[in-house]
C-alpha cells in the first residue's frame, strides 16, 4: 500500500505488527496493520476491503455467527 507522507505523520506508528494488531484487536470496528514504506513501522488501517482478515478477526466473526449459550 502506497501512504502519502501527510497520512504517515499523522498516523499512530508501530513498531512491529504484532503491536499493530494488538490494537487492532482491541479496537470496535476492523482494523489492518499494514507496513508503511515511509517510516518502515505499521499504522492500522480501517480499509479491509481486499486484505486478508487477521486471525482475531476471523474468530470475532466466527464467534458472532455461533448462537448464544
Ligand atoms: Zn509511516
Amino acid at each position: 500500500m502506497r501512504t502519502r507522507p501527510g497520512i504517515c505523520r499523522r498516523k499512530a506508528r508501530y513498531a512491529s505488527e504484532e503491536a499493530a494488531l494488538e490494537v487492532a484487536a482491541r479496537a470496535p470496528f476492523p482494523l489492518r496493520p499494514y507496513r508503511c514504506a515511509l517510516c518502515r513501522q505499521y499504522h492500522l488501517t480501517s480499509r479491509t476491503k481486499g486484505m486478508r482478515l487477521p486471525r482475531f478477526e476471523i474468530e470475532r466473526r466466527r464467534k458472532l455467527k455461533e448462537p448464544a449459550p
